[in-house]
């Protein structure tokens, strides 16, 4: 019954108008836009001369350097600000710890997170604002360590001036000129993040100056400031903005039924919430109580804490695919770590070496005591996807002594997705590995009675590779060519006409595949033990990592299909290479703002895609082992139906489509 209260709540959200759509060619209002907002990250060059002034003063003192110190004190509090707003950040990604608690159920998307990207403009706006009033007030360089007459002042400035200030202010911004041409911005952001805090225009967060500034210039000038107070009320500030813009409901309900005054005196993210929400109320800075003194607190607000702040369940994914991490460095693009890092493909950046070291220590930790964890998440067609991690890293499949436990994890989480209610669950990458588990044929004969569907999804990803192979190739070399998905790829050629040159030294492994051709196409199956035999053969499937020098035999202009993970090093200049299988989800996807490793946004992993489809279709079949061939066109067909799409990367022509009937 709360539950409803929520949705009510969010279906009654206003709609706020795109102001680049809507408005095109007014976004021009007075300092709406930042100074800097060309400059890309130049404008940090600001923190550098910061630097430069604390290493380098050009004034001396009677103190030495000291004169400068005011500069290290900016510097400090700039990287504690972005610390705290980056702590809070994770703590909002990190869904296994706090999904029951989420006040909005939607994801955030990509729109969100380029729009919110320069999140950070106000801290440079508020470095500048210090900077100019340590010029203009020098005593603000003199300050002493501490000096607790000070938190009394700065408090009832900040109860007397600051809170009154913004509620009124704040108000006004939601009257029909100001909002729309400058608050509006503010509220375009769907699902709030404590990043959304800083999203507004220059103008906003000039007034918010004034705001914050009071209390602390004020209680200097009184004469009680010290640098003490002058960290704490900054950083108190940040927080409550945090608090106020986290999307999980932190503040637990019976701390306000054993202490009722603070329930007046401190808001909580879901009381922020709801002025996103519904605009007509909970204007306060921090305090509810001036939107109780100004008649606009909203009534429901209570009853929807107690509901989420208490809420032990949430809605069950339909669909979940089950990942891993793949090394140490790829554990970092995680949304709880960076999020935007997260919303772009996964390559190595310089900024991750110093990570490394805690990462692999969180690497040895995750072994001993995690269990498999929700990563991330997004909706399609009113189903909640998710993608589950199982806390192993790509190396440790390869050992022999660690499968036992890397079954035990992918078996837990196929039984907790059967208690769930989970319709379907692909096992991503190593998960489905033929050595580990058969291909997931494991989980199936031991527990008979599952209700989830376990899918590799590799059918799809045949599928995908399949029809990138022109229609008019007539003869393929194919390595890696008795794997699961060689065979298949190998089966479906034959039954094109297509003649495979089978890289394989296991003769016998070569007839048993051989033999599941009808006799009339077995001819077109020829296995071959070098790769000098393809050195005529223009279309190379590579399904085995491959040297220099064997890449040597293909001739020129030849085109390199790939099922290898990871890909091989594209070592021929004069070929072209292929990426791994792979389809962008349908566009009516929402709430996905998380990029698939080293995949573009709103692409998967082919077998990821197969997943859906599986789930999509309401297949009640398991899709484990080895891959049934005649379901590949099946799969391809029902992919297209369903607004999967190929890549564009591969080869655009129509007439590659074997899996649709000309
Ligand atoms: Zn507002
Ligand atoms: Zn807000």
């Amino acid at each position: 019954m709360e539950g409803e209260k929520v949705t009510t709540l969010i279906q009654a959200r206003i709609t706020i108008p795109d102001k680049r759509t809507a408005f095109s060619g007014t976004t021009t209002a007075p300092l709406f836009a930042w100074p800097w907002e060309h400059y890309g990250n130049y404008k940090y060059l600001f923190y550098v001369a910061l630097l430069a002034k604390y290493l380098y003063p050009t004034t001396t003192t009677e103190e030495g350097t000291e004169g400068s110190s005011w500069c290290l004190h900016i510097l400090l509090l700039f990287l504690l600000r972005g610390l705290l707003y980056q702590l809070w950040s994770s703590y909002d990604y990190m869904f296994f710890l706090n999904r029951t608690r989420r006040i909005s159920e939607e994801g955030i998307d990509f729109k969100q997170i380029d729009a919110e990207w320069n999140w950070d403009n106000f801290l440079i706006l508020h470095a500048i604002v210090a900077v100019l009033a340590y010029w203009s007030f020098p005593s603000l360089t003199n300050l002493p360590l501490w000096d607790g007459r000070g938190i009394f002042c700065c408090l009832a400035l900040h109860i007397g001036v600051s809170e009154p200030v913004y509620y009124w202010l704040h108000r006004l911004l939601h009257s029909p000129n100001l909002f729309t041409d400058y608050h509006w911005l503010h509220h375009s952001s769907k699902v709030s993040h404590p990043f959304t805090a800083g999203h507004a225009t220059f103008l906003e967060h000039l007034v918010l100056c004034i705001v914050i500034g009071v209390p602390i210039l004020g209680t200097v000038f009184i004469g009680y400031g010290s640098i003490s107070i002058l960290y704490s009320y900054v950083l108190l500030f940040d927080m409550l903005r945090c608090l106020g813009h986290s999307n999980v409901e932190v503040i637990p309900h019976h701390l306000f039924e054993n202490i009722p005054l603070l329930r007046y005196l401190v808001y909580t993210p879901t009381y922020h919430n709801i002025h996103h929400m519904d605009m007509r109320t909970n204007f306060c800075l921090f305090m509810p109580v001036y939107d109780i003194l100004g008649k606009t607190i909203n009534t429901r607000y209570w009853d929807l804490h107690k509901e989420i702040s208490s809420r032990k369940k949430t809605s069950a994914p339909g669909f979940v695919f089950l990942g891993h991490v793949v090394d140490i460095m790829a554990a970092l693009h995680t949304p709880f770590v960076f999020r935007s890092f997260n919303s772009i493909p996964f390559s190595k950046k310089f900024f991750l070496f110093p990570f490394w070291p805690p990462t692999f220590l969180v690497m040895l930790a995750m072994w001993a005591k995690s269990k498999t964890f929700l990563v991330s998440f997004y909706n399609l067609r009113g189903r909640l996807h998710q993608t589950w991690v199982v806390p192993r890293f790509g190396f440790q499949y390869f050992l022999p002594f660690a499968a036992d436990g890397i079954n035990k994890q992918i078996e837990e989480a196929i039984l907790r997705a059967d208690r769930l209610g989970v319709k379907v669950i692909s096992l991503a990458a190593l998960n489905k590995n033929e050595s580990l588990n058969g291909g997931g044929t494991l989980f199936i004969n031991k527990h008979p009675d599952l209700k989830v569907r376990v899918a590799h999804g590799n059918t799809l990803t045949a599928a995908v590779i399949l029809n990138e192979i022109p229609r008019d190739v007539n003869e393929v070399f194919l390595t890696g060519s008795t794997s699961k998905l060689g065979r298949a790829i190998a089966l479906y050629l034959a039954r094109r006409r297509v003649r495979v040159l089978m890289l394989t030294q296991s003769t016998e492994r070569f007839l048993k595949i051989q033999k599941e051709a009808p006799e009339e196409l077995q001819k077109f199956l020829v296995q071959v033990t070098k790769y000098q035999a393809a050195k005529q053969c223009k279309t190379w499937i590579i399904g085995k990592w491959t040297t220099p020098r064997e890449q040597s035999w293909a001739p020129s202009g030849t085109h390199f299909h790939q099922f290898v993970v990871p890909p091989v090093i594209p070592f021929r200049r004069d070929c072209t290479f292929g990426k791994l299988a792979a389809m962008r989800l349908p566009e009516d996807v929402e709430g996905l703002g998380s990029c698939e490793y080293t995949m573009e946004r709103g692409v998967v992993h082919a077998c990821h895609a197969g997943g859906v489809v599986h789930f999509l279709e309401g297949w009640k079949h398991h899709e484990v082992g080895a891959i049934d061939v005649d379901q590949i066109d099946v799969v391809w067909k029902a992919a297209l139906r369903h607004g999967l799409k190929p890549m564009q990367n591969f080869i655009v022509d129509k007439s590659c489509n074997w899996g649709i009937s000309q």
